[in-house]
């Protein structure tokens, strides 16, 4: 981490500079420090990444007021987010984190869900 201060912002929430994440007006009234909720793609980009891959291999189906995905759009989307915020640093992480198992809900399989593998690229192997 350098020590210039972090200046990430996006879609509402601006880094607060120790690696974590907050909504906006939380960052100019005040914000709790200890809440670790959301890792800085930018400045964080390892604790982020590992994050969304859990995330991804422990959910199948999500949604809230606006949208709803699966495991496999959460994992496409944050990655892209981190490669976006952080492309020197990005890749090298995620070729450390190895294939990433994610779930998509499938309401006919017996589970409810099937599994996508993502990231063997960056892993270095061949699907
Ligand atoms: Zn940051």
């Amino acid at each position: 981490m350098s020590t210039e201060k972090c200046s990430y912002e996006d879609a509402g929430q601006i880094c607060r500079g120790d690696g974590y994440l907050c909504d906006e007006d939380q960052y100019y009234e005040g914000y709790d420090p200890t809440d670790m909720t959301y890792p800085c793609p930018c400045c964080n980009t390892q604790v982020y990444l590992e994050g969304a891959k859990e995330d991804a291999e422990t959910c199948s189906s999500w949604s809230d007021l606006w949208c709803s995905g699966t495991g496999e759009t959460i994992w496409i989307h944050r990655s892209r987010r981190a490669l976006a915020a952080s492309p020197d640093q990005a890749p090298k992480i995620l070729a450390t984190l190895g294939p990433v198992h994610a779930l998509v809900a499938d309401r006919a399989a017996p589970e409810g869900y099937v599994v996508s593998v993502n990231n063997l690229q960056a892993a270095g192997e061949t699907p």
